[in-house]
């Protein structure tokens, strides 16, 4: 007899349907499994028939034969034993009514029957709902995250006895709602904490506003770490898309404990000694790199000049796709990411080059082989580049609330210039902020004073600056204006974003 029963697995970050097909003949007990499976999968056998045993059911014995289609595609984890489980009980009559086809099932078996968590059961309910799956039988711990999608009703199950019991149209456990509020920045981080830099945060705020990369050059103890690490504080929420997206990237990696779906966007600081791997993604498993757990949030480069410059050219394709491509055997995978870059550096190895408080001691060619382990590609897709200079504590006014600019405020800015751009963008997916508006766009989708045109010729003219700094520089006049509330990018708008490419790095323009 043969049984159906609906699963799936992940590649990349997006699920797909397995299905596994179980058919038991007479002849020697025998336990096989094709359908292009790996060594996880093919321990399953083992697993499946001592979880069987354990809640009080007869292991087969028959020739048992578990075909996993589509059989082109690699599958890995062991997410396929409560499936191939619930599958063996049905084909040999344990179970009082057939699978239905419209539930998915996943959940890895410990020996004794009990259900443990997997990998990437986010993705794949989400495929399932748009494959008319209503139900989803997964191991408790997932259940929360299943349950972000709608449309899907889940039960979280312990055991292999229980998941049978709910099959059979027995009682389902309540499952946690874990959808996130809508409300509440509640930050121990807050501008406020940073005084005096009034121009690097009025940058930031630009950049935050129109997702524009940043570099940040100054002294060690300028704070330009501080500077960045409050960027969170003031961005836009994500939207529901960008965070089912962000989930689904979690839910791969394995980091879904607690913090199930969050608005938060993601924030990551890897140190100057992640591998390629670490960084990009790769590696054993393929699994996704820092760059992907930063998509649709920031990717904090800190002391730029120290990642080796083989690792920053590796970000040129996603910081200009939005996405990385990962081969790996006769397998590509193509991972999300799309997140703001935001470096920082010192401007020559001693750190104080250009600096007013001490003397600079590096030579000419020190500061020039320093600058030149930045990559100059990977710098001209930076559109904001700020210098940060240390705060003199005698520069701050007798009650130390320095400029006055706080979280709260620099937050209201950003969100109406964020609300200007989703009217502006509506629903063209490959545009969701300026910082992705091609020049080609540009005039028909916003309006340029002709004086400012003419200004933006001239200093390109003057600076001999690239077409992309061009384009930088357009997206982020728009980005003032839009945080102006201005209908019109004006030429005091392109002065101010010209001021932001003005080299302060060699390599440069
Ligand atoms: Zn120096």
């Amino acid at each position: 007899m043969i049984a159906k029963v609906q699963s799936g697995a992940v590649v990349g970050i997006d699920g797909y349907g397995v299905t596994v097909e179980i058919d038991l003949a007479r002849g020697l007990p025998s336990f096989t499994i094709v359908g292009l499976p790996n060594a996880a999968v093919r321990e399953s056998r083992e697993r499946v028939t001592a979880a069987i045993r354990n809640n009080g059911y007869r292991p087969p014995q028959r020739r048992v034969t578990v075909n996993l289609a589509p059989a082109d595609i690699r599958k890995e984890g062991a997410a396929f034993d409560l499936p191939i489980a619930v599958g063996v009980l049905s084909a040999s009559g344990q179970l009082s009514c057939p699978v239905p086809d419209d539930t998915l099932i996943l959940g890895e078996l410990a020996l004794d029957g009990k259900l443990e968590s997997v990998r990437g059961v986010l993705p794949v309910v989400y495929y399932g709902r748009m494959a008319g799956k209503v139900r989803a039988i997964v191991p408790e711990d997932n259940a929360a995250e299943a349950a972000l999608v709608r449309g899907v009703e889940v039960a979280g199950c312990r055991d292999l006895a229980e998941a049978v019991s709910v099959l059979e149209g027995g009682e389902r456990r309540a499952v946690p709602d874990r959808r996130p509020e809508r409300t509440g920045y509640v930050e121990e981080l807050d501008y406020a904490q940073v005084l005096g830099q009034y121009a690097a945060k009025r940058a930031l705020q630009i950049a935050a506003a129109g997702g524009h990369h940043v570099l940040m050059v100054g002294p060690p103890g300028s704070g330009k770490t501080m500077l960045a690490r409050r960027l969170p504080t003031v961005l836009s929420p994500l939207d529901e898309e960008e965070a089912i997206e962000n989930a689904k990237i979690r839910s791969v990696v394995g980091g879904m404990d607690g913090d199930v779906m969050t608005l938060r966007r993601p924030f990551r600081a890897p140190h100057h000694s992640a591998s390629d791997a670490g960084l990009v993604g790769g590696g054993r498993g393929a699994s996704p790199g820092e760059i992907t757990l930063a998509h649709n949030g920031i990717l904090f480069l800190d002391e730029l000049t120290e990642f080796r410059r083989n690792v920053l050219e590796t970000l040129r394709q996603p910081v200009e796709e939005g996405r990385i491509v990962i081969s790996r055997a006769n397998l590509n995978i193509s991972y999300p990411a799309r997140f703001q870059l935001v470096a920082a550096m010192n401007p020559c190895p001693c750190g104080y080059h250009g600096s007013s408080d001490r003397v600079c001691r590096c030579s000419p060619p020190q500061i020039k082989r320093y600058l030149a382990k930045v990559s100059g590609p990977l710098l001209d897709r930076i559109a904001i580049h700020i210098s940060v200079r240390a705060v003199d504590p005698g520069d701050l006014d007798f009650k130390g609330t320095g400029d006055g600019m706080d979280s709260d405020e620099m937050r209201k800015g950003v969100l109406e210039a964020v609300g200007r751009q989703r009217n502006r963008y509506g629903t063209m997916s490959n545009i969701r902020s300026n910082a992705d508006l091609p020049v080609s766009r540009f005039k028909a989708l916003c309006s340029l004073d002709g004086k400012a045109e003419e200004l933006l010729s001239s200093a390109q003219r003057k600076l001999l600056f690239s077409a992309r700094s061009r384009r930088n520089i357009l997206q982020v006049a728009l980005t003032i204006a839009d945080l102006e509330m201005c209908e019109t990018v004006k030429p005091r708008h392109v002065a101010e974003a010209i001021q932001y490419r003005v080299p302060r790095h060699p390599a440069v323009m």
